[in-house]
């Protein structure tokens, strides 16, 4: 895209500072998170970004069709206006090809002092998707990091300034992933409490996994297949098998290519058949109307909370299902998707509860419904501050 032509070198008032090894210095960052008072005074006039890469601890090895693993790198995004702070994050499971060598490398050849206004979100987050292709988490950490700064500059969640009633929030499922019949009874057990599980297959005991599934509890599941199923006949049967022990949608049954299997299925199938790897961005909904019957939309396959709102609308339009998702996040990545959940049918915004080191604190689950917090922004606390 053209760079668009401003003012913006007379003040000199936007810098941007990427800091994977060194921190940012003169920071007034509180250990306790955003501070208004102590920061009253610290009137910069400058845009700035700094970064630092984390490793999120799952409690549970995370098991898929096609993978399992016991961490996630994500990198965490601080930018700076005045007085103001906000947070972002970018969340890399490697399967998506991210990583903290590559999300450094693209925050790092970023340069917001082109732009002199923070206000001006889609001209920013338009040079920043244009700065490079894919690393859409990467590009996310930005996106939430200026959403989060614009909210606490107007001292209002992003909710509210979105126009949303935070009494619609939907409820959110947990996912039980794929594993041994005890750890499954077990991490039944820690959902209790929630109205909607979510249950990962695509492995060899498919039916096995929601039979002991439904002998702890008879809230509604639904199922995610991440691509693992091959024949269209088995799907079919699969389903409409689901569909009797009380399953809600299915989620990615075939490879995100396979479209012909999908649409014979999503014509054919009693139960809704939603998209997730084969929907990244906005671009790729109009072809998928007809070939599944809604898409889960997440912060950090669609480079973050703007296109997510397009997609949103777009998939609305259409009349497909609208889920919202997450990675393994913590609770400022899925905070910040949790304030656009009044606008969706289905939330799976359990992120932040599958680590063990979180280091914000924000949207809350209570009584199984997404629960946003009145805080600005994304509505999150650090609780440890990994710049300092
Ligand atoms: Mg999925």
């Amino acid at each position: 895209m053209a760079i668009p032509r401003r003012s913006f070198f007379k003040n000199s008032s936007l810098l941007l500072i990427g800091s994977l090894l060194v921190p940012v210095t003169g920071s007034s960052c509180s250990g306790s998170g955003w501070n208004r008072n102590d920061r009253r005074n610290a009137r910069t006039g400058r845009l700035i970004l700094s970064y630092k890469p984390y490793e999120l601890h799952l409690k549970h090895a995370f098991t898929l069709a096609t993978s399992s693993r016991t961490t996630t790198p994500v990198m965490i995004t601080r930018l700076e206006y005045d007085s103001y702070t906000g947070y972002g994050e970018a969340s890399m499971p490697p399967y998506l090809g991210e990583s903290h060598e590559t999300a450094a490398g693209f925050l790092s050849k970023l340069n917001l002092s082109i732009f002199a206004d923070p206000f001006l979100i889609e001209d920013i987050l338009e040079y920043v998707d244009s700065i490079a292709p894919d690393n859409y988490a990467a590009k996310a950490s930005v996106d939430l990091a200026l959403h989060d700064l614009i909210g606490k500059i107007l001292n209002i969640p992003l909710y509210k300034m979105w126009g949303l009633d935070p009494a619609r929030t939907p409820n959110t499922s947990f996912t039980i992933g794929i594993d041994k019949p005890d750890i499954v009874r077990q991490k039944v057990t820690e959902a209790s409490g929630f109205k909607i599980l979510k249950v990962k297959l695509g492995g060899s005991n498919d039916k096995e996994m929601i039979d002991i599934v439904h002998e702890m509890t008879d809230v509604p599941l639904c199922v995610d297949v991440n691509q693992g199923w091959k024949d269209r006949k088995e799907a079919l049967e699969m389903v409409i098998w689901l569909k009797e022990k009380g399953v809600v949608f299915v989620e990615q049954p075939f490879n995100r290519e396979d479209r012909d299997n999908t649409a014979w299925l999503t014509a054919n199938s009693p139960l809704p058949i939603i998209a997730d790897e084969a929907v990244q961005r906005l671009k790729d909904i109009p072809g998928l109307k007809g070939v599944f019957s809604g898409v889960n939309i997440k912060l950090m396959k669609c480079t973050g909370l703007r296109e997510a709102w397009k997609m949103i609308n777009y998939a609305r339009a259409a009349g497909m299902t609208v889920m919202l998702g997450c990675m393994t996040e913590t609770s400022c990545g899925v905070s910040a998707a949790a304030q656009l959940s009044p606008l969706v049918d289905f939330a799976d915004l359990d992120g932040n509860l599958l680590i063990s080191n979180d280091i914000f604190e924000g949207m809350k689950v209570v009584e199984g419904k997404v629960t946003l917090s009145d805080k600005p922004g994304i509505g999150t606390d650090v609780i440890k501050d990994i710049f300092r």
